[in-house]
């Protein structure tokens, strides 16, 4: 069969004669042969197929370098996982973004409950606890609880301790500051900036500083409600009416690959490197925060916990710890013990919150 000329061949594909001269140019699509005399480009109609492939993978919002990765590949498995490891980070994108707008319109459509005479004043009750664990030398866990500030932090590498007390430090301020209205946002992102400073500061003075760093997962009180930054794979989950829901998503290559397909969760669970993080607080590491804010309800209990409890006491477990133990000194250290019961491979620090009425 003879060749197409671009018309033709644009007509078929679903794509301009426009983007066909970008997609040559790019190497993305490269014509069955140019007209030495008039330059006029003509194409196989076997290129049909792929010139469509690539129409449908730009209605999809792939960005033309990861297009011609596409185009690499063998129509297929490869590609097919290619498409579904894209859309995975869209998804994820976009989640993240929905959370940020969440927290934007809950922000600045809050009215101070304060204010309203029928309110009860909320506060929160809370409980701090750090283990080493049975295998471990050191702990490179910090926790810490106060009265509007909730933090976990999972430190490694040999400045791994110095790194998680650092990045929480340098959110205590946070405890005392008063944070005008309408201001929390930017407050929260400047902590997170200043702990990062703090965590460069300690891990620049290791042996390898590329490798220290560490997670942080933090909640700010605010009177009614409790705002959430969180960075890398220690945890926040919410008990409320007896059911527990886990509000952090783990920045981990594990969980990536989860939300991908190319991993069940049960995979996940037992890969070697579940630990190996994407986001992190750390030299050369993604430190970009999810951030989220909760209204508050009275009797919401909230659990901050690293890796050392999640990664070995079953959910049910904690779930079945924080309903039945009332007192969060008691709830935090029953959840140590049963994560020094199943082993005590990691360090392991719970920080329990209960909002509750103040007594006044
Ligand atoms: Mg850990």
């Amino acid at each position: 069969m003879g060749l197409l000329t671009i018309g033709t061949f644009a007509k078929a594909s679903r794509l301009s004669p426009k983007a066909l001269r970008l997609y040559d140019e790019l190497g993305l699509l490269t014509p069955a042969r140019v007209d030495p005399v008039s330059g006029y480009r003509l194409y196989a109609p076997e290129q049909v197929d792929q010139a469509r492939l690539v129409a449908w993978l730009r209605r999809l919002g792939m960005p033309l370098a990861r297009i011609q990765h596409v185009c690499t590949l063998e129509a297929g498995p490869a590609a097919a996982q290619e498409i579904r490891t894209f859309w995975a980070q869209v998804e994820a994108d976009t989640a993240a973004r929905r959370d940020l707008a969440t927290f934007l319109i809950n922000h600045l459509s809050w009215k101070d409950p304060a204010m309203s005479p029928t309110a009860k004043p909320l506060g929160i009750c809370y409980a701090a606890l750090s283990d080493t664990g049975l295998v471990r030398e050191s702990n490179q866990d910090t926790a810490y609880a106060g009265s509007r500030l909730l933090a976990v932090a999972d430190g490694y590498g040999s400045q791994g301790a110095p790194a998680s007390a650092a990045a929480v430090d340098a959110l205590k301020h946070l405890e005392t500051d008063s944070i005008p209205a309408g201001n929390l946002l930017n407050v929260l992102e400047d902590a997170i900036e200043q702990a990062k400073h703090a965590v460069d500061g300690v891990a620049g003075t290791g042996s390898s500083p590329e490798e220290a760093g560490t997670t942080l997962t933090a909640m700010l009180w605010t009177g009614s409600q409790l705002a959430l930054v969180h960075i890398g794979d220690s945890r926040v989950c919410l008990l409320r009416d007896g059911e527990l829901f886990q509000i952090t998503h783990d920045h981990t290559m594990v969980q990536s690959m989860v939300d991908e397909g190319r991993l069940t969760p049960a995979e996940a669970a037992s890969h070697p490197q579940r630990s190996l993080l994407i986001r992190a607080l750390g030299q050369g590491a993604d430190a970009v925060p999810d951030m989220r804010l909760h209204d508050a309800q009275q009797g919401d209990r909230y659990l901050l916990c690293s890796d050392g409890l999640s990664t070995v006491v079953p959910t049910e477990e904690i779930r079945r710890v924080l309903s039945e133990v009332r007192e969060p000194e008691q709830a935090v250290r029953e959840l140590i013990a049963l994560a020094n019961a199943s082993g005590g491979p990691d360090n392991v620090s719970c920080v329990v919150a209960d909002v509750m009425e103040l007594q006044q």
